[in-house]
């Protein structure tokens, strides 16, 4: 019999079919509290239960191939499946300040990790790396939440220590919506990793009624939307999917999700230079987004080799921003985090599979 993937089950599942149901939550606290990779060490379950385990389950399903650690700390994972197939995940050090009312600086440290969802995409966007391979397959969601505990167990983040989660990395979330919405809950588990849904976003190409679909689950997940152009027809260039679900009806399927109070839906716009990075498409998103509680975050295309576009002048880009901040749209410049290690997600895959062929 082939043996089970342990992360692919939720806390209910696995007290279905484990007596009596409590080890299920230590089976959890080992996996995701300790980040055991082995049943043997779960030392208070019984000898029995743990070879039986042992027999039914596997920890282990990814074999972390290389690691690259850019400058800025952020650092880029290659994974093997155990099917032979690669694929990535980033995890992004932030350092965030805050000033305490009697003026002292308190530094602490952000984790955000990039998961990926699928292996290759296919979306196809011109712009993507990870377009360029084709897809390959979807991950399970075992494999999605496998992700976070190798991250947190390589760089030995404590248990308790906050993450971030964005669904940035390979693939669309919205194309393996039934594996990203239940590793959404596995990671959320209270006996576990305990990540709220307020911390995980995922970023989708525009899939206008996977969006729909989504919000109504209520899972209380962030929504990032590509969007990338205003216009139907330079979308449909950089997105082809944008010739099903134009802007409109992705606007209209944004206007559905449920936000979060304190929240807004992230619009990602990739700023390519000559293409899109003009204040009349500013003027033109402004107009867009009316109505919906926005916040955009311009993020510099970084190119690649073969690419036919261009890394945008960052004085325009802060013009583009400006122009939308002063209208009193919130925007972001994202940093090119760990622009020296390719982590725009799909270059280092797409450099290893060079290597081998
Ligand atoms: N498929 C989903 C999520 C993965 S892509 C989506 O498209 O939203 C995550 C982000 O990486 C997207 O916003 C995409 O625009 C960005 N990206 C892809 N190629 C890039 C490149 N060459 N430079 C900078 N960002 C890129
Ligand atoms: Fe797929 Fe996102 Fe890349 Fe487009 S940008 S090909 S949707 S991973």
């Amino acid at each position: 019999m082939m043996k089970k993937n342990i992360y692919d089950y939720a806390l209910k599942e696995l007290q279905n079919t484990i007596s009596p149901a409590f080890r299920a939550k230590q089976i959890y606290q080992w996996l995701y509290i300790h980040y055991a990779d082995t049943f043997s060490e779960m030392l208070n379950l019984p000898k029995d239960l743990r070879e039986e385990l042992d027999n039914t389950y596997t920890i282990k399903n990814l074999e972390i191939m290389r690691v690259q650690t850019s400058k800025d700390g952020s650092k880029k994972y290659l994974f093997r499946t155990k099917d032979g197939l690669s694929f990535e995940s980033v995890l992004i050090k932030m350092r965030d300040k805050k000033y305490a009312p009697d003026g002292q600086v308190i530094e602490s440290e952000k984790w955000t990790f990039c998961l990926s969802s699928q292996i290759g995409c296919k979306v196809g966007c011109a712009f993507c790396y990870t377009a360029k391979g084709g897809f390959e397959r979807n991950l399970s969601r075992g494999e999605i939440v496998e992700q976070v505990v190798q991250l947190k167990r390589d760089n030995a983040i404590a248990p308790e220590k906050r993450v971030n989660i964005v669904y940035m990395g390979m693939g669309e979330p919205l194309n393996n919506m039934e594996n990203v919405v239940n590793a959404i809950r596995i990671l959320s588990e209270l006996d576990g990793l305990s990540i709220s849904p307020r911390r995980q976003t995922i970023s989708t190409s525009g899939i206008a009624p996977k969006i729909i679909e989504l919000g109504k689950l209520k899972l209380g997940v962030q929504l990032a939307i590509s969007l990338h152009a205003v216009d139907n027809t330079l979308r449909s260039k950089l997105i082809p999917m944008n010739k099903a679900y134009n802007i409109e009806s992705v606007i209209q399927a944004v206007k559905s999700f449920p936000v979060d109070e304190r929240k807004r839906v992230m619009f990602e716009y990739l700023v390519i230079k000559n293409i899109n990075d003009d204040l009349q498409s500013a003027k033109k998103l402004l107009k867009l987004l009316d109505g919906i509680k926005a916040k955009v975050n311009l993020i510099l295309f970084n190119p690649h080799e073969g690419s036919e576009f261009q890394r945008p002048d960052p004085h325009q880009v802060k013009a583009f921003a400006d122009f939308l901040i002063a209208r009193g749209l919130l925007c972001t410049i994202r940093e090119s985090k760990g622009i020296d290690i390719d982590a725009a997600c799909g270059q280092l895959r797409e450099k290893e599979l060079e290597k081998i062929s």
